[in-house]
């Protein structure tokens, strides 16, 4: 089915999610971070970029907050722009785990796989993959040049939450040194450990990573900058991996209510991708027990529903 849909649509229904959510209380910061507990819970942001680039913000879409688990696709872009497609499911593979984010017993149960990028062990071997293996401040510069690039402007390193995930992030060491035993850390594992722990401590804010979405969106090209970023053919397979495993081990319950391939950071933030129509990302700090933003989640939901977006729904919508 062919379908029309026009920006003030779009504008309105993004205007009733933010009301109707922004006086929400549910919800809880993360605590496992001290930086994250201490965040303003009241923040509540919400952009959509376009593929032609145009913008629809509301609220604290200009906060930066903790990008956190979120970077996990944008250094799996990485990895798939320097090895390709078929080196990364060789490597690390592209399988949900069905099992929490930071979880141990799935490097056990599949250890010949770390699974995907996008859950903590696949991302720390994504980060020890990251070229020029050996080079610490090599690999970092690829990593935020290649995060600049997608968000149309730098992250910054917010550095008192760094400081507080490195001084409490034991069961990630775990995970590092698990993965070197079975074979797949490509790099030293503290390195690779510090890069993930780094990356995740990125300060980001909702429209950097509306046009992070966007581009994905958009086979690779950013709609904001107009450079092709990544080749177009890694678009559907990065989108792959976020519908599989993007909510962790609440994936299929967030694809079946929303129908928005989306990953959520505990820092508050979601990132969805609705290929060919816009990248859409909302941020609110508050929690729920599965460490997904309550409102973040609620505002997207509301808003693709109400507009009919859905890729599962095989219409083809055209903005106007
Ligand atoms: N830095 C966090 C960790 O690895 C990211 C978790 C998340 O956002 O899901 O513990």
């Amino acid at each position: 089915m062919e379908r029309t849909i026009t920006i003030q649509q779009i504008k309105d229904v993004a205007q009733e999610a933010y009301n109707l959510y922004k006086d929400n209380t549910e919800g809880k910061n993360a605590d496992y971070i001290p930086y994250l507990a201490n965040i303003n819970p009241k923040l509540f942001g919400i952009s959509i970029c376009l593929m032609n680039g145009e913008k629809i913000q509301l609220g604290d879409y200009q906060y930066q907050f903790g990008i956190e688990s979120v970077s996990k696709v944008l250094t799996a872009i990485l990895i798939l722009r320097q090895y390709g497609a078929q080196k990364v499911l060789e490597m690390i593979g592209a399988d949900a785990t069905g099992l929490p984010f930071n979880s141990i017993m799935a490097i056990l149960l599949e250890n010949d796989h770390p699974s995907t990028p996008l859950v903590n062990a696949g991302a720390i071997s994504a980060d020890s993959m990251v070229q020029p293996i050996g080079n610490s401040d090599a690999k970092w510069k690829a990593i935020v040049d290649n995060m600049t690039e997608l968000c149309g402007s730098a992250p910054q390193l917010i550095d008192e939450l760094y400081k507080s995930e490195s001084a409490t992030n034991f069961n990630n060491r775990s995970i590092a040194w698990l993965l070197k035993n079975y074979n797949r850390i490509y790099d030293d594992p503290d390195m690779s450990l510090d890069l993930y722990t780094r990356q995740c401590s990125m300060g980001i804010t909702a429209d950097q990573l509306s046009v992070c979405a966007a581009t994905i969106a958009n086979d690779g090209l950013n709609p904001d900058t107009k450079k092709q970023v990544f080749g177009k053919e890694l678009a559907p397979k990065i989108t792959s991996l976020i519908a599989t495993v993007g909510f962790y081990q609440h994936t299929g319950d967030w694809l079946y209510t929303s129908g928005v391939p989306a990953k959520t950071g505990v820092g508050g933030g979601v990132l969805g991708v609705m290929p060919g129509i816009m990248g859409i990302a909302a941020f609110a700090p508050p929690l729920d027990e599965a460490g997904n933003s309550v409102k973040a989640q609620l505002a997207i939901k509301y808003i693709m529903n109400k507009l009919g977006m859905n890729i599962f729904n095989g219409h083809r919508i055209s903005i106007s």
